[in-house]
């Protein structure tokens, strides 16, 4: 038995999610005639309270997409330090928009609507570039799966208002956060103007992420979709899948984080940890005592079918998923109390 942990994005489809992707009717998508697709761009955009959905084929491209319909060349996006886009996306933002990115040293990928004002350069000061965006994330992936609070992100729009800054959520963990926290999607649609949601991570989908958004910035979403290679033929099969997903594997996300709290009590209780990140929806990240090697821990574990990943400074990460079967937590959570 393998149990893998490295990422939520390790799931394979479900029998029912099967059916559901070969059952699909579709069409060629780049003539927008996939009726599973725009099914599933409709019921997106309906759910976030958004005129426009786009289907992706990965989060890092929706992500693109939308600094790239945001800004122009030169120009500046405001976002953490730890963000996706500016860690994890190759260097996207600055390769195929040509935009810089202002990071704030935030708290677990977060920040607050002051810093935001604080990092705005002022536009009449010609010498430095100007600002344009500001993009946060939902969870936090670098973070430890953090979850925002709302009322600050209700005060950041203020501020983008104010200041003529458009407003990107990186969603690719927003239905963790949904229900985690208890929060509807029409309030996310509500505060920003683009939001990219995954449908390959906590949903348990093979691939697939839409970007939805107001019509303006949206105008332009079929056409740099195109340019990044991302224009899709009959992927109503995929948009099956993602379908399927919202049916079945939103609510279910509760289970991942009870587990995820679960891991993280007997990691708190172990000797060999320094220090458990707070858990608040399915990503566990810990640091381990200085004088045990991470490299050696992961190894370690690795020979006992548990795979995990290490994130530097001697922390390692847990993430719990759709895959993560009871009888696997039971064999984890006593592999760790006795080790
Ligand atoms: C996974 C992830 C993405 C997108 O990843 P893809 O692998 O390109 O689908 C974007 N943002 C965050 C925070 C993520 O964790």
């Amino acid at each position: 038995m393998i149990i893998d942990l490295r990422s939520d994005t390790v799931t394979k489809p479900t029998k029912g999610m099967l059916n559901a992707m070969l059952k699909a009717s579709v069409g060629d998508d780049v003539y927008k005639e996939d009726p599973t697709v725009n099914a599933l761009e409709e019921r997106i955009a309906e759910m976030f309270g958004k005129p426009k959905a786009l289907f992706f084929p990965t989060g890092t491209m929706a992500n693109q997409a939308a600094i790239n319909l945001h800004t122009n060349p030169g120009e500046q996006v405001i976002c953490d330090k730890y963000a996706h886009i500016y860690n994890y996306e190759g260097g996207g933002a600055s390769f195929n928009s040509g935009v810089s990115c202002k990071l704030i040293d935030g708290h677990r990928g977060m920040f607050t609507a002051q810093e935001v004002i604080d990092n705005i350069n002022p536009p009449e000061f010609y010498h430095s570039a100007l600002t344009r965006l500001v993009e946060i994330e939902n969870t936090t992936n670098k973070g430890g799966g953090a979850c925002w609070d709302f009322s600050e992100l209700e005060k950041i729009r203020k501020v983008c208002d104010a200041n003529g800054l458009g407003f990107h959520l990186d969603g690719a963990r927003i239905w963790n956060a949904l229900v985690a926290k208890k929060e509807t999607t029409k309030q996310y649609g509500n505060v920003f103007d683009t939001i990219s949601v995954c449908l390959s991570k906590g949903l348990g989908c093979p691939i697939g992420s839409v970007l939805v958004g107001d019509e303006d910035i949206m105008q332009g979403a079929m056409r740099i979709r195109k340019i990044f290679g991302g224009g899709m033929r009959q992927v109503g099969y995929l948009a099956a899948a993602g379908i399927y997903a919202l049916d079945h594997h939103v609510e279910r996300l509760e289970e991942d984080h009870h587990k995820a709290k679960e891991l993280a009590k007997v990691l708190n209780d172990a000797t060999f940890v320094k220090k458990v990140e707070p858990v608040e929806t399915n990503i566990v990240i810990f640091e381990l005592q200085k004088d045990v090697d991470s490299e050696a821990f992961i190894s370690k574990l690795d020979s006992k079918g548990v795979k995990l990943v290490g994130m530097g400074e001697n922390k390692l990460r847990l993430v719990t998923h759709l895959d993560y079967t009871n009888k696997m937590h039971t064999y984890v959570l006593d592999l760790l109390s006795d080790f």
